[in-house]
């Protein structure tokens, strides 16, 4: 931050934050200025009688004006306008020319490269000061307006994460990660519809793991979260493509939306996450089996026009308890 520390008032903080660096290679300009601008004590002045170092301290010093004489020993004041412009820390700060050089000329030049102002040395104390305090206010606010843009910027990209991990949270299930009932019921609408445009084949597993309640009577029920998250994960693991949707329907029961899936593929994907759960070989002493399993309902249909998507449900859900008729750990499509 260039200046002096922040006053308290932020109407003030703008006009009382002076800094000046005078670029002069003459002590007697330095010594006259000083006493010009010792009439204000919100002006500090810094005094470069170096050209080669006017950059160098321009840069260390964070001056809000500089006051540039054109005439020095090293250098060409011109020069060192077009330096302090190349540089990103310097590049803004408000260039006063002092110069003994009256010319339109001279002038013009000076203007052309970048100087913001320009004054024949040396001019009156009053309007040496309004200068300085015009350039230096006016430089103070653009950075003022600079800061508060990047910390918009940055707020604004806070927000955007917090929004997507908000709308992670709010479609995902906190057990498994898998989507979450209402990801489900979007997705399945949407899928509905197509099918319905396109009359186009849309499948849907409903997927019940076996005697769970047993399972949690018998190892408790955080043992029984764990197996809850690697039926999850199998079931996740033969996920055919992108298109198709897993989900936590609720409680034990898991599902997926195929869409555009035939009869034949979506028995292949139920029997592909029977085996999966079979084969995780989570021990369990239920009547039908040893290990954990799963039942699976597949159902697939073009979406008739006037119906909703409940019919499709209601279909695998059948299946489902055919399944379970049918001794548990199988399938039934079709
Ligand atoms: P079936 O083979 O006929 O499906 O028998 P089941 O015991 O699996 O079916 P039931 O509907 O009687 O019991 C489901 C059990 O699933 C009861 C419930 O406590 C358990 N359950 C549901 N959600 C969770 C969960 O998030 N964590 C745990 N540990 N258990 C759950
Ligand atoms: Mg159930
Ligand atoms: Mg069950």
């Amino acid at each position: 931050m260039p200046g002096k520390t922040a006053p308290e008032d932020p109407e003030t903080d703008v006009q009382e934050t002076v800094t000046v660096l005078l670029v002069d290679d003459q002590p007697v300009i330095a010594l006259m200025v000083r006493k010009m601008l010792a009439v204000d004590p919100a002006i500090t002045l810094h005094v470069c009688t170096q050209a080669t170092e006017a950059v160098a301290q321009a840069r260390q010093v964070h001056p809000t004006v500089i006051l540039q004489d054109l005439v020095m020993p090293e250098a060409n004041g011109l020069d060192l306008v077009v330096a302090y412009r190349s540089m990103p820390e310097t590049r803004n700060i408000p260039i006063i020319v002092l110069s003994s050089n009256d010319e339109p000329e001279m002038k013009k030049s000076a203007f052309a490269i970048g100087a913001n102002d320009y004054l024949v040395k040396l001019p009156e104390p009053i309007e040496l000061v309004a200068r300085i305090r015009y350039h230096s206010r006016a430089f103070m606010a653009l950075v003022e307006r600079d800061n508060a843009y990047r910390a918009l910027r940055l707020s604004q990209q806070k927000l955007l994460l917090s929004n997507l991990e908000l709308q992670r949270l709010t479609h995902s299930d906190g057990l498994t990660g898998l989507p979450n009932r209402r990801s489900f019921n979007d997705y399945l609408a949407r899928a509905w519809a197509t099918s319905q445009e396109q009359g186009s084949p849309l499948s849907l597993l409903m997927i019940d793991v076996d005697h769970f309640k047993s399972y949690n009577d018998r190892f408790g029920h955080l043992a029984g979260d764990d197996a809850l998250k690697c039926v999850a994960e199998a079931i996740r693991e033969c996920c055919p493509d992108p298109s198709c949707l897993p989900a936590r329907f609720g409680g034990e029961e898991f599902a997926m939306v195929m869409p555009g899936l035939t009869v034949a593929q979506a028995s292949g994907i139920a029997e592909a996450i029977r085996r999966q759960v079979e084969g995780t070989a989570l021990p369990h002493a239920a009547p039908t089996a040893t290990s954990v399993t799963v039942s699976i309902g597949a159902a697939t249909m073009a979406a008739p026009p006037d119906a909703s998507s409940d019919l499709l449900i209601a279909a695998a859900d059948a299946r489902l308890y055919q399944a379970k008729c049918n001794g548990r750990n199988c399938i039934v499509g079709d």
